[in-house]
């Protein structure tokens, strides 16, 4: 599934920091999840609560901040943020936009101790 191989590679990259840190364990995990990263939020936890056994974030609280898809439309550069799958001006209805967040899922911050 896709949300395990996400958590393997996010369990590995905290492992990862918290040797950088001298770090005994993890506290917290802070990730940001795109709207139209097709990461669905409640399988990773599920994923994490699975993989996190045993590693250093074995106790971690895991926080998941939903990022909404964000545009600017090249005409009137309108930056708008969006629930739905929508790609054109509110404003101007310009089909013309760009994505500017949302799209993607990443590590944002680490409690460590
Ligand atoms: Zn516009």
């Amino acid at each position: 599934m896709h949300e395990y191989s996400i958590v393997q590679a996010l369990l590995t990259q905290c492992e990862e920091i918290a040797k950088e840190n001298d770090a005994q364990s993890v506290q917290k995990i802070v990730v940001k999840i795109g709207r139209m990263s097709g990461v669905e939020p409640h399988l990773l936890e599920v994923a994490f609560n699975t993989f996190k056994e045993k590693t250093i974030c074995d106790g971690a609280d895991f926080v998941m901040n939903l990022q909404p898809l964000t545009i600017e439309c090249n005409l009137c550069k309108t930056m708008t943020e969006l629930d739905e799958i929508y790609y054109k001006c509110p404003k101007c209805d310009s089909l013309d936009v760009r994505v500017v967040d949302g799209e993607d899922m990443f590590l944002m911050s680490l409690e460590m101790e």
